[in-house]
Parts: structure tokens; sequence; C-alpha cells
């Protein structure tokens, strides 16, 4: 579909039923084709892409520029193929999400030791993660969890954007050739794309702003219809995604925006009144994560069983879906800490939270 001239928007399928595509944008020129997220690396994603390219007239040889939102597997997952296919092209993110996929990804038993210890400290049992393990549901390379079950979040309706996983889909990590900072502007073929880092979702999150047709991709930062997944990680201890995320939001608002294009679902055509819901639907969210406290000192485990999930309960998720649950539960946490509203007690290298 063309968005304005010489600005088309793709469709690639993911991997599990949750959302059935998610949106390449892909400008075009006499340089060739320059995209804005490509799609899961699977075999579809990549047949889809052949395909819609060839509509425009290209081939994946005439890709010049990837710019990439952020490092989950549905929106990088493509990038090692296109790099195969244009050797040439410049592969664009932000550096704070290479920093972070360097952190976070690139060494998994690192990271699987991390994220064990943090899930016994916040109450998940021990057997629980020896059996995950034993089932091989825990190792590093074990597949992608389905965008639909790695963020059970209480919605604005619907299932929910790529969450934590494995890297899966087909991906290898490729350090981009270009790595942004946030405000720098990106000028090629007439247009002129500006960096706007959006931490929440992931600590390197990239919206692009396109100001002569007032556009703002906003990847999976703002979506129209269901709420994008924001979750303390074990690695993520001294931040706050939640209060990142909700300054993003504010930030993406004061852009004067015609619409924005997200990388799901559909166009949105009024960014300012989204990311108010969105914003509304955390303040409903932080209320009930500290009434579920209790009147007690309570772990991250049972306040997650206390609230409501869109996908069930929580004893009934898997122990990926458990522990993107418990990120979320904890990242509204450490939000209401910083309000004063709940203080955390350490005891016995477990951590527990009560009102205040
Ligand atoms: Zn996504």
């Amino acid at each position: 579909m063309e968005i304005v001239p010489g600005l088309h928007q793709l469709k690639t399928p993911m991997a599990g039923p949750a959302l059935p595509y998610m949106m390449p944008y892909a400008f075009t020129g006499g340089d060739g084709v320059s995209l804005f997220d490509a799609g899961f690396g699977t075999p579809e994603a990549i047949a889809a892409m052949t395909k819609e390219l060839a509509t425009l007239g290209y081939e994946p040889k005439h890709i010049r520029r990837l710019f990439i939102s952020h490092a989950h597997p549905d929106h990088i997952g493509m990038a090692g193929w296109i790099k195969d296919q244009a050797p040439d092209c410049q592969v664009i993110m932000l550096e704070r999400e290479w920093q972070w996929i360097q952190s976070r990804w690139l060494d998994g038993d690192a990271w699987t030791r991390l994220s064990d210890g943090w899930l016994v400290k916040h109450g998940i049992p021990q057997e629980d993660i020896d059996a995950a393990h034993e089932a091989g549901a825990l190792s590093p390379t074990a597949p992608a969890v389905k965008p639909g079950q790695a963020a059970p979040e209480k919605p604005a309706g619907g299932p929910r954007a790529g969450g934590p996983g494995g890297p899966g889909g087909g991906m290898r990590w490729i350090e981009p050739d270009v790595k942004l900072q946030d405000g720098e502007v990106v000028e090629f073929d007439g247009w002129k794309l500006r960096a706007v880092w959006t931490p929440g979702h992931t600590p390197g999150h990239m919206c692009m702003y396109e100001p002569n047709h007032r556009l703002m991709f906003t990847g999976d930062h703002v979506l129209p219809y269901i709420t994008p997944n924001v979750s303390l990680h074990a690695d993520q201890e001294g931040s706050s995604p939640l209060s990142d995320f909700r300054a993003s939001l504010q930030k993406v608002s004061s852009f004067d925006t015609q619409c924005a294009l997200p990388a799901h679902e559909f166009t949105i055509a009024d960014l300012k009144a989204r990311c108010d819901v969105l914003l509304h639907h955390h303040d409903e969210r932080l209320n009930e994560v500290r009434e579920a406290i209790g009147s007690g000192e309570t772990s991250g485990r049972v306040i997650s069983q206390n609230v409501h999930w869109n996908t069930g309960p929580f004893d009934d998720f898997n122990i990926f879906m458990k522990r993107s649950a418990l990120g979320e539960t904890l990242a509204h946490l450490r939000l209401l800490e910083d309000d004063g509203r709940v203080e955390r007690i350490e005891a016995d290298e477990r951590l527990l939270w009560r009102k205040k």
C-alpha cells in the first residue's frame, strides 16, 4: 500500500497466530530501496519480502538501507539475509540498541545464569527452573516465544507485540553499519528521517520522524490496538523501563504528526490520542499491581499470580511466559517504588514488596 508517493507499507508474515504480520516500510528511489524494519528471517517472511519488492520493481539486491526499530526477531530477523543479498546495504539502528544486543543476546550462557538467579530471587521455585532446563526450554538457543505468548499482560485488548524470547526466527546477529544517536537525521533519495530514541519496549528502541509529510514510524513503541510489552528484565535492575516508556510516549506525542506508521496492525490516525490511551492503561495497571501486594510482604511471583492476565492464570503459563509476566509486574513495581507507593524488602536473597 502506498502511504505517500514513494513510500510503501509492506507485509511479512509472523511466526505465530497472535499477530498475523509485521509491516516493513519501503522508500523507493533512483538509488534503490530503503526499508524501515524487515521481518522475521523465516523462509515465509523472506519469500513475502521478495514478492513485495518485485511488485515495486526491485530485487533484494537493490536494498540500500535497512533501518531497525529494535532488536526483536520480527524486526531484525531478516537483516542477515538482506546483508547476504545486498552486501553494500547499510544496517542502521541506535547505538543504544546495539549495546543492548551485545549485553543481552550475544552471551546466552551468562544471560541464562543471570536470569535463573533473578527468577529465584522473585519467588519462582528452583525446581520449576530445573525442570525447564531439563526440557530444554530455557537454553539460550531455545526457539523464540511466539509473540502473543511472550507478553501476557492485561491488554488494552487483543494479543501483544514481540516480547523477549530467544532470537529464533531463523536469524543471526550482525553488527550495524551505522549506529545513530537520538535526534540524528539521515538523508537519502530526497527523504529526511530523524531518529527518535524511545526506550521502554527495548532500551534502544527507535522511532523515526519524517518532517515533510509529518509521519512517525513507531515500530512497536506505539501500536493502534495492542499494548507493547514493557518489562523489567534480569539485566535491568537499576533502570525503570516503564518510566522510560511513559516518557517516550510523551516524546512522540510532542511531534507534529499527520499519521503514525506502526510495525503491526494498521496505521494510527491520531498518535497523541493513542499515546494517551496507553498512558491511562498503565496508570490503571499500576493501581492493580499495588493492590495485588495485599497487606503483607509479597514476592513478584505472588503479585503476578494476583493480577489479571488476558492469556489466563499465571500458574498456567510456561516458564517463558512466567518470566515475561514477572518482568511486566516488576516494571510496574519499580515505577511504584520510585513514586513512593511501594517499598522493597531484601530478605535472604529474596526480594519482597510492601505497600506504603
Ligand atoms: Zn514487533
